[in-house]
């Protein structure tokens, strides 16, 4: 029985990998990559065996049950099995999940813990998240949560931190998580920026407030994968893109 990494491949970046992500992506004996990872796929040795069970969130090619399965079947086979993953396996990458289902099955696995995008994307548009007299917490949730689950987001105690608010998967429910915001005695007038496709060519700021980032949104055509920053943090990118 072999084992499984899974393996955070950080923001796109091929040289935010870690340098333990790099010697498994090049020890591996057979690779299972999400479509979340671009610039690091070209970091995979040619003649590797790579299966892409990339998805997006409109049309999934592999269910998680399917994905799951395939891990414990590929430890069967093969010594080295890495399960490459955008950013942190741990940060809403159903890391714990896939995880569990290895543990649950006897399959020895390990986690490697990469740079998140929901940290390393707003950096790289000049925002820090966190910042001395302006914003001392950072709060990141997901704007989509499960459909056949009950809405457990406390959004009256996220509006009332006065912090940084990260929203990753939020461009499809942008107009309901602004709408929350709003109604839990958040300012119209507090800064948003969207940040499309990070460490990317096509990387693309978006920026506005809660009053009117729904109708910006909209006329920029924002799309998925995209982070969602609410904050006066915000604000600091002007200086220190100067
Ligand atoms: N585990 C990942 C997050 C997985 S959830 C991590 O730690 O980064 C997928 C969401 O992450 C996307 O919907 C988007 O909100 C965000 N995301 C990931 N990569 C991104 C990128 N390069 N640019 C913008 N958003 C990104």
């Amino acid at each position: 029985m072999g084992k499984v990494y899974l393996v955070g491949a950080g923001p796109g970046d091929p040289e935010l990998l870690s340098l333990k992500a790099y010697r498994l992506i090049r020890d591996a004996d057979v690779l299972l990559v999400d479509n979340l990872v671009l610039g690091v796929k070209r970091m995979i040795p040619e003649g590797k065996k790579v299966i892409d069970i990339g998805k997006t969130a409109t049309a999934h090619k592999y269910s998680q049950a399917e994905i799951n399965e395939l891990m414990v079947e590929l430890a069967s086979r093969y010594e080295t099995v890495v399960r490459l993953k955008g950013g942190d396996p741990f940060v809403f990458g159903r890391g714990g999940e896939e995880a569990l289902y290895l543990k649950e099955h006897g399959v020895e696995f390990e986690i490697v813990p990469g740079i998140t995008s929901a940290i390393a994307v707003p950096a790289s548009f000049s925002i820090p998240l966190s910042y001395r007299g302006v914003s001392s917490s950072i709060t990141i949730i997901t704007g989509h949560e499960m459909e056949d689950k009950e809405e457990n987001l406390n959004w009256g105690a996220i509006a009332s931190l006065k912090g940084t608010l990260v929203i990753l998967m939020g461009v499809g429910n942008l107009g309901k998580n602004v709408e929350e915001l709003l109604s839990h005695g958040l300012h119209a007038d507090t800064p948003v920026a969207i940040l499309e496709n990070g460490f990317t060519p096509d990387a693309r700021i978006v920026t506005g407030t809660l009053g009117n980032i729904v109708t910006v949104a909209k006329r920029e055509g924002v799309k998925p994968p995209a982070i969602i920053v609410v904050g006066d943090v915000v604000r600091l990118r002007a200086k220190l893109s100067e």
